[in-house]
């Protein structure tokens, strides 16, 4: 018998079908005796239709207001799966974030979960109940309803995962596992049995979706058992995240493709090539609140330089309109700027002892005539800057170049 946090997302709840072959799925688990608590997402294309109604109501909406809003997607689908594990004989009671009190911080639409009671959910699974909890929300100290991201939920299942010491925790998607690269953009890809941890996180991070960011974050500190597994089969072992590189893995130099259509870049042109001007340009950015990721400051010449650096296609215009009013403070003599990029990263640990990834990278796009605006790198991946329209192709190439559609 064991403790089992299972997340469903948003097609696995996208209708009253879905929703109920969720449900079978949980009875067979309590059938076995098992513990469960389910997290679940709302209907898939609930959020972003929330999103759009907030945005017909105020263009840039209030964040405390928008998370009100935001958040019902989720309340809707725990109270419909209580209801179809009840008409199937299960026991099972849902709970809001707030009714569970999943205490977040303040941020709204980025909130970060500080705490989670467990009192309510422990005497439910006492009671032989299944436990049904909305993902993607949460409450702050003063009671304002909040938002985890885009993606929430995910880590919401893991956060419960790690507060209750379950056994397991399983994401359940509409993939069966997570893959080399996404498999909507290249069929050939192949599911990964077994993912480090440190290279799920590197591919969250650069834009795998599959899983979000602080869901992986969170497993690894509290070393969570997490696995990825499709709830349109009923069978399969998906992916597990792992903590220990395999002999298997070792093989593998590069795991996975990942990509990113959600970035812009910019570039301030002729700034005076002295101490802290890296600092002039991105402070006022960072103090607005925009990430910046890739970040490349060229070789000085005449005592100017040329800086660029992505931040978050969304944020794309806010950070322009702030670099432009404090261009004639930094002395730049031009800024611009392209919101019609990609980021494409080749990710794996076995690149720590392997060379010629790299060159193995910029060759296979050179061959193809796609030029690379920007290059980053750590010790188990390689990020390159494209133009969007080339997205699809340089993973598509990228994905044979490294041999990711055979078989290990
Ligand atoms: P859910 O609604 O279940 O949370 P998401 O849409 O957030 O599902 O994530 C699953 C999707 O992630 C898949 O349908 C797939 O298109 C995408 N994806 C991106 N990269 C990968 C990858 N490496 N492996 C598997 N799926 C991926
Ligand atoms: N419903 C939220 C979203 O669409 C959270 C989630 O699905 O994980 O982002
Ligand atoms: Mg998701």
């Amino acid at each position: 018998m064991a403790l089992i946090v299972q997340k469903y997302g948003g097609t696995s709840m996208g209708s009253p079908e879905r929703i109920r072959s969720v449900a079978k799925r949980v009875a067979r688990y309590r059938a076995q005796g098992h513990d469960i608590v389910v997290v679940v997402s709302a209907m898939s294309g609930e959020t972003n239709r929330l999103i759009a109604l907030a945005r017909e109501i105020q263009a840039q909406p209030d964040p405390r207001e928008l998370d009100v809003v935001i958040s019902t997607g989720e309340q809707i689908t725990i109270g419909l799966l209580a209801m179809a594990l009840k008409e199937i004989g299960v026991d099972a009671r849902s709970y809001t974030g707030t009714q569970v009190k999943i205490l977040t911080d303040t941020a709204h639409t980025k909130a970060r979960i500080q705490h989670i009671d467990e009192t309510a959910m422990r005497a439910d699974l006492a009671a032989g109940r299944v436990v049904v909890v909305a993902g993607f929300q949460g409450v702050d100290a003063d009671g304002n309803i909040t938002t985890l991201g885009r993606g929430g939920s995910d880590t919401t299942g893991v956060a419960l995962a790690a507060a209750l010491k379950a056994d397991e925790c399983q994401i359940y998607t509409d993939v069966d596992g997570v893959y080399t690269t996404d498999p909507r953009v290249v069929p050939e890809a192949r599911r990964l049995k077994t993912v480090t941890f440190e290279e799920m996180l590197e591919m969250a991070s650069l834009g795998s979706k599959v899983l979000q960011i602080r869901s992986v974050e969170f497993a690894g500190k509290y070393k969570v058992k997490l696995r990825v597994l499709s709830s349109f089969q009923e069978e399969g072992d998906g992916t597990l995240i792992t903590f220990e590189e395999d002999e298997a893995m070792e093989k593998a130099i590069i795991s996975g493709i990942a990509f990113n259509r959600d970035e812009a870049r910019i570039n301030v042109i002729g700034v005076p090539d002295k101490p802290g001007i890296a600092y002039q340009i991105l402070g006022p950015v960072a103090d607005a609140n925009v990430d910046v990721d890739v970040i490349i400051q060229n070789v000085g010449q005449d005592g100017h330089t040329d800086f660029s650096f992505t931040v978050p296609r969304g944020d794309y215009q806010r950070a322009l309109g702030i670099l432009e009013s404090v261009q004639s403070h930094i002395g730049a003599k031009s800024i611009s700027g392209n919101d019609k990029i990609c980021k494409v990263s080749v990710v794996g640990v076995g690149m720590r002892s392997h060379v010629g990834i790299a060159s193995t990278m910029f060759r296979t796009l050179a061959e193809e005539g796609i030029n690379i605006q920007m290059i980053s790198t750590s010790e188990i991946k390689i990020s390159v800057v494209l133009d969007e329209k080339y997205l699809e192709l340089a993973v598509r190439v990228l994905h044979k170049a490294f041999g990711l559609d055979q078989e290990i």
